[in-house]
């Protein structure tokens, strides 16, 4: 199956994306994540990606469509994936349809303040990218990755300017690509209506509309 999870910033579709690839079998691929490995390595791409993310714009459509090609070409791959925060723009789209054409969209629609509260209290491992939140997400040991031990950070773009920053590129850029994909494909919508619902609920709702849609 070729999934594609899609919503807001702060909508938690990484945190479900990581469930889900357990419970199907197929990997998370998340572009977020692969550009927080790049920027870490310090070459010059490293420092462009970085201009982007650290400031909440999107990374051109370029680097990204060239990113993720040479991802969903691995082995991995070959029964399916989630895509949890690709495509962000319609060109992403458009290119993703004659590299590896999606089966199925499912869209979280979240209330402004369940985003405002996941994000602000978002914290991320830097060494296996884990999501864990400060007060509805908590790690067994005091700001310490349940998986392998590192000690957890917050995302330098979950800052408050930055926050509003994604969030109107998400109005923007990305919004449109909910009718993009009405139009073109199964397409199917999850609520996550409250900021400390357990993970594993929207999990459920996620897979229940899989089925829905004939997957
Ligand atoms: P995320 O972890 O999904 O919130 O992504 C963090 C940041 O990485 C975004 O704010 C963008 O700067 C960049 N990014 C991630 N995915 C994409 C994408 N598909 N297109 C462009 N930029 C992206």
């Amino acid at each position: 199956m070729k999934l594609i999870i899609f919503g807001p910033p702060g909508s938690g579709k990484g945190t479900y994306a990581s469930i889900l690839e357990k419970k199907l079998g197929i990997p998370k691929i998340n572009t977020g994540d692969i550009f927080r490995e790049i920027i870490k390595r310090k070459s010059n791409l490293s420092k462009k990606i970085a201009s982007y993310v650290l400031s909440g714009k999107l990374v051109p459509d370029e680097i990204t469509i060239q990113v993720l090609k040479k991802r969903l070409a691995k082995k991995d791959c070959k029964n399916g994936f989630i895509l949890d925060g690709y495509p962000r723009t319609i060109q992403q789209a458009e290119a993703l349809e004659k590299i590896s054409s999606p089966d199925l969209i499912i869209n979280l629609v979240v209330p402004q303040n369940v985003i405002i509260a996941r994000l602000s209290g978002r914290l991320i491992c830097p060494n296996c990218n884990a999501i864990y939140h400060k007060i509805f997400l908590k790690p067994k040991n005091n700001e310490i990755c349940d998986k392998c031990g590192s000690k957890l950070i917050q995302r330098e773009d979950d800052k408050p300017e930055v926050i509003k920053e994604r969030f109107s590129v998400y109005q923007k850029q990305s919004k449109p690509l909910i009718d993009y994909y009405k139009k073109k494909k199964p397409f199917g919508n999850v609520k996550c209506n409250k900021v400390d619902i357990p993970p594993e609920v929207v999990v459920e709702r996620i897979l229940k509309k899989i089925k829905e849609l004939g997957f």
